[in-house]
């Protein structure tokens, strides 16, 4: 490879493998791979499930001469079922790595998904038109690799072991930076952002009621059977823009997005549910506590301290139950200031 071309090669792959975050890492590669084989149009999507169809969703694009994130855009994309491409289809039932289609329009797409552990949530997608020589695909191929094993470092860093959720870490740094956007948006964003209706982002604290009692019945290894299956009902109970992570011990958090506080109240009293129906293995029923708050411009510490409230209110009155924290201030059951618990929760 000549010098000429090394250097920028060199610099996108410092640029690469220098990210601590899925954004920016989606970022450098769409932007590496814009310029690197000039394609018109790169794209990062996530691949996901939602009523055992698969869909496919943006993440990160090009626009000009920038990349743009999903949440640049503000954060919405229904995203579209993969049923439309159906070379991907095929692609995928096959496990390839590199599948082309052309469309009616002569555009040549190249779908690249990222296989990771046999299981595929990323597919990137390539648009020129013309068919790219063969040193071209070796770069592509190249720069696909660096960008499989970095998003598997990436995981690694950012999950629990035992259940694979988002770990606490993950959690302080994704919650502080959702906060402190909300503290950022100017009175024009938050005007928007008030007209668009009583929409909010909340923070529940979940919390396995007499957890103890399981160890000490059945052992250690069926306690974590209990948080695997917990962990597994957590994911399958929310939308794949939400967030779940496990918090510590027997202790989760959600972060869910756009809703009304009907809505949410709805969705964790169905993940309570579906905790309570489910047959734990050996150890039969278990329950959850659920405390949660509004995301407001409140710090994080404060907003986490009053989903602990709600959670501890609902611990001191009978478990299995979901509490609200302002509704419950509301009805003088709680008191708004920050209690002691919170401070030495931290
Ligand atoms: P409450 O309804 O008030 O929440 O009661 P609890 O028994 O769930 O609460 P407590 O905080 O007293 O007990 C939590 C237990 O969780 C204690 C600890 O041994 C257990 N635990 C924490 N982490 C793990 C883990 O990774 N695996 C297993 N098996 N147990 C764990
Ligand atoms: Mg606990
Ligand atoms: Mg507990």
């Amino acid at each position: 490879m000549s010098p000429v071309t090394m250097e920028p090669l060199l610099k996108h792959l410092v640029d690469i493998t220098c990210q601590r975050d899925h954004t920016l890492l989606d970022r450098s590669v769409v932007s590496a791979l814009h310029e690197l084989v000039h394609a018109e149009q790169v794209r990062v999507h996530e691949l996901f499930r939602f009523r055992d169809e698969l869909y496919l969703r943006p993440r990160v694009w090009v626009a000009g001469d920038r990349t743009v994130s999903i949440e640049d855009a503000g954060g919405e994309h229904a995203g579209e079922p993969i049923a439309r491409h159906p070379a991907l289809v095929e692609g995928i039932s096959q496990r390839q790595t590199c599948v082309e289609s052309l469309g009616t329009d002569g555009r040549r797409t190249l779908w690249l998904p990222i296989w990771l552990n046999d299981k595929v949530s990323t597919c990137l997608e390539v648009i020129n038109p013309t068919p790219y020589n063969s040193d071209m695909q070796h770069m592509v191929e190249g720069i696909l690799c660096v960008y499989r094993n970095y998003q598997g470092i990436l995981d690694y860093s950012e999950r629990d072991s035992l259940t694979g959720l988002l770990n606490r870490k993950t959690f302080d740094e994704k919650f502080s930076r959702m906060v402190s956007a909300a503290l950022e948006s100017g009175p024009q964003e938050q005007e928007e952002r008030r007209q668009a209706g009583a929409n909010g982002q909340w923070l529940a604290v979940v919390d396995i009621d007499h957890f103890k009692r399981v160890n000490d019945q059945f052992g250690h290894l069926y306690g974590d059977e209990v948080l695997i299956l917990v962990a597994n009902l957590l994911r399958s109970s929310f939308r794949t823009q939400d967030r779940v992570f496990r918090f510590g011990g027997e202790e989760f958090v959600v972060l869910l997005r756009s809703t009304t506080v009907e809505d949410a109240r709805k969705i964790f009293e169905r993940f309570r549910r579906n905790v309570e129906q489910h047959e734990f293995p050996q150890v039969g029923r278990v329950t959850v506590s659920v405390g949660f708050a509004k995301i407001s411009q409140q710090s994080p510490v404060v907003i986490l301290g009053h989903a602990d409230q709600a959670l501890y209110f609902a611990k001191a009155n009978g478990r299995n139950r979901v509490c609200y924290y302002d509704e419950l201030v509301q009805a003088g059951q709680l008191h708004s200031e920050v209690s002691n618990d919170t401070v030495e929760f931290f």
